[in-house]
């Protein structure tokens, strides 16, 4: 078998396609640069790329007859709920009478901050385990954010721990300013490293607010020591923003040559999923469909479901459907795991 980007180079639509040609020369140097959003058009779930490869005899096979697999990320931009959050969890509460939810709600700030309602993890592991999955927790270790202050990771520390001892992933969630910075990158790399102990290395990554700047943010988390990205997506939309549902190697087009970082692509959002559709079945039935289009091409569909939508009752339908996608995929017999046993197992079997 040829290795893959030589096979993509034969192909002048498809390489421009995978190279994400169109995406240089925009400015996302600056800290005022926008959160990259594209053309809804542009984001129709086929994978062009994918299935390019495929038809020119690439195959993939993740052992043990699964046929297809699902990469289970969580971005933790919440620690703490905040204050808005609060009120209107309150709210609702009171007016559905839901009393001990309520008083449970009112109380955890008196209590203290272990007992935050955002310190989910445990319980989001747990119904990822009974559908025999795993999943990716990537952590803010930034001060500096274009809202407000999140959290200190160091606060976390025990759950972090938790995290990693039950064989679950605790990845980077770099700050809104990171993207276009190695140096911020690699503080922020060994500031989740340092708050796991233990000399454990962080290999995974994921921007706030998805900002990345092509080819620059792969050459920068390549640089700071990070085995994989999982940011490249979009924030409005769901489906394969370079045509791939597999992960892969970015190539930097200015030096020709591939970039050593693998790149897990982003496929369904949780906001984005539910900002484009217009139901909670019809979020539902979109996101089966985009399942459906990376099973065909023996692909990866990368999930990011925010941990806090799990105890923030404005959001349960969102709750609800990450549980049918579990039972979805876990019924189809699909290897449900974190970014980093993918990225291992493609680094040991694909060659890119
Ligand atoms: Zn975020």
């Amino acid at each position: 078998m040829t290795a893959l980007c030589e096979l993509l180079k034969q192909d002048a639509r498809v390489w421009d396609l995978y190279t994400a040609r169109k995406e240089y020369g925009s400015d996302f140097t600056s800290h005022d640069a926008p959160v990259i959003t594209h053309d809804k058009k542009s984001a129709i779930p086929e994978p062009a790329v994918s299935a390019y490869l495929i038809e020119h005899g690439a195959t993939f096979d993740y052992g043990e007859n699964r046929t297809f697999a699902v990469c289970l990320t969580h971005d933790v931009d919440e620690v703490y709920p905040p204050r808005l959050h609060s009120w209107t969890t309150e709210a609702y509460y009171g007016l559905t009478a839901q009393m001990s939810n309520l008083m449970t709600s009112l109380s955890w700030r008196r209590k203290g901050k272990e007992f935050s309602p955002y310190r989910n993890f445990e319980k989001v592991m747990d119904l990822e385990e009974k559908y025999g999955a795993k999943s990716s927790f990537y952590f803010i270790a930034s001060p500096r954010d274009i809202h407000r202050f999140r959290y200190d990771v160091e606060d976390v520390r025990d759950d972090l721990a938790t995290i990693v001892d039950r064989g679950w992933e605790v990845g980077v969630h770099g700050g809104y300013y990171a993207f276009d910075d190695v140096d911020e990158i690699r503080h922020e790399k060994a500031r989740v490293e340092n708050a796991l102990g233990a000399n454990r290395k962080v290999v995974g990554y994921r921007n706030h607010y998805l900002r990345f700047a092509v080819p620059d943010t792969w050459r920068f988390l390549a640089d700071a020591g990070f085995t994989y990205d999982t940011t490249y997506g979009f924030n409005d939309a769901v489906g394969f923003r370079n045509g791939l549902c597999h992960p892969f190697f970015p190539y930097d087009l200015n030096r020709s040559e591939l970039i050593p970082i693998l790149e897990l692509p982003l496929v369904i959002q949780d906001g984005a999923l539910f900002s484009i559709a217009k139901s909670e079945e019809a979020a539902l039935a979109l996101a089966k469909r985009v399942i459906d289009v990376v099973e065909r091409h023996a692909g990866v569909v990368t999930l990011l479901w925010h941990n806090y939508i799990f105890d923030f009752p404005l959001r349960k339908a969102w709750a609800t459907c990450y549980e049918h996608l579990l039972e979805y995929c876990a019924q189809k017999g699909a290897w449900i795991t974190s970014g980093e046993e993918i990225a291992e197992w493609f680094s040991k079997n694909v060659s890119f």
